[in-house]
């Protein structure tokens, strides 16, 4: 493969700062943690910040931390990574799939009512593809139905809602630093809240259910081991100090992907602009128009990868992955999120990718139009 979907930027800075940590004795719970823990707070403007292993350990401690177990409820969207309704099981929770929207990937805010029960206690509110859900609505419906909002925030750290940072509308919100997402940490994540009582037991629950630093082998809560060691967590300092620019270049990115592909009727391209909302790129996602169906998406990923470049689905639905199909005992039908998620085809998208990347990527889909629509484009 020449061009990949996804690379992550390290550069020299990134380098030297995680080998200066390992030239110290602090290699977890140390200085660095209390570092990317500070500016990641700081940068959000929220009270806490709590460093963890991966994004799916943050949701997973969210939950938990909001008391939700067996018998409880949450609603989530089928048309996003595993890990949100995967963290719901850990829990011995439901997940309940929401439809999304026509418009945007996110879940329909018209369809949540009708999901809520007595046994519902939580929406988890993901930011598919850093574009910010439609919070507004989400947050005024769980205030009126007392349920909490946990903002899945992994693909949209510097997004904006009403001109406020996505993250810091929920009771809580996860961000997620693997190598694909906007800023890495290797492997890693973070829960954040203005809660301090929330911090608090997710800290706790965080370092083996530990009371604090004073004791190392007293502990009240059955915890976990979801730390951040100050290796990942120094290369996250690095990485959150060029995060600005960074998503300038990929907004940048996006725009010669809409400019090199416009005015084809095969495609419908993401919109670059959204009111209310600043997106943050995590991932240039087009849609095949809806004359197209799976076999055609699967070809054109075949053809393009024939020619070196790498394209994807993105995403595949929860509720139709083996573990998922016949979960919670009964079919779920989301007519939106399959529909989407047949025609959906994520170009290579990643800080370092050149100019004449992307329009090599964009020539090779151009070319292959009349081959999947039998007409020229
Ligand atoms: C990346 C991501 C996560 C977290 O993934 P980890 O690999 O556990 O860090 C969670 N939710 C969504 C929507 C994601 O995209």
């Amino acid at each position: 493969m020449t061009i990949p979907l996804s690379a992550p930027d390290i550069g020299e800075q990134d380098i030297e700062a995680v080998a200066a940590v390992l030239r110290t004795p602090h290699l977890s719970l140390g200085p660095k943690l209390e570092e990317f823990e500070f500016s990641l707070a700081n940068y959000l403007g929220v009270s806490h910040a709590i460093a963890v292993s991966s994004g799916t350990a943050g949701l997973h401690l969210c939950l938990r931390a909001l008391e939700i177990s067996e018998g409880d409820e949450v609603i989530v969207p089928s048309f996003t990574f595993i890990a949100v309704a995967n963290a719901v099981r850990y829990q011995r929770a439901t997940p309940i799939f929401v439809d999304i929207d026509l418009t945007s990937p996110n879940l329909n805010a018209d369809l949540l009512e009708e999901a809520i029960t007595a046994r519902t206690k939580a929406i988890v509110a993901v930011h598919t593809f850093g574009i910010p859900a439609e919070l507004d609505r989400i947050l005024e419906i769980a205030r009126r139905h007392n349920l909490f909002v946990i903002e899945d925030a992994c693909e949209a750290i510097g997004a904006e809602y009403n001109g406020q940072k996505i993250g810091t509308f929920g009771h809580a919100a996860v961000f997620g630093f693997y190598p694909n997402k906007q800023i890495t940490t290797g492997e890693g994540g973070a829960v954040v809240t203005n809660n301090t009582a929330l911090a608090a037991t997710v800290r706790q629950l965080r370092n083996q259910g530990r009371n604090g630093s004073n004791d190392w082998f007293q502990h009240s809560e059955l915890g976990y081991n979801y730390r951040l060691s100050d290796i990942n967590c120094a290369l996250g300092v690095e990485q959150l100090k060029r995060l600005d620019p960074i998503l300038v270049r990929r907004e940048s990115i996006a725009k010669i992907y809409n400019s090199a592909l416009a005015g084809f009727a095969a495609f419908v391209l993401p919109p670059l602009e959204l009111p209310q909302r600043r997106i943050s790129w995590f991932v240039y996602v087009l849609q095949l128009n809806d004359r197209m169906d799976v076999q055609c998406r699967d070809w054109i990923v075949r053809e393009m990868k024939s020619r070196g470049i790498a394209t994807g689905r993105y995403f595949a639905p929860i509720h139709l992955q083996p573990i998922y199909k016949s979960y919670p005992g009964r079919t779920v039908s989301l007519p939106v999120t399959e529909s989407r998620a047949s025609r959906s085809l994520a170009l290579p998208f990643f800080n370092r990718i050149r100019d004449e990347e992307i329009r090599e990527v964009a020539d090779a889909l151009v070319e292959l139009i009349p081959r999947f629509t039998g007409r020229n484009p």
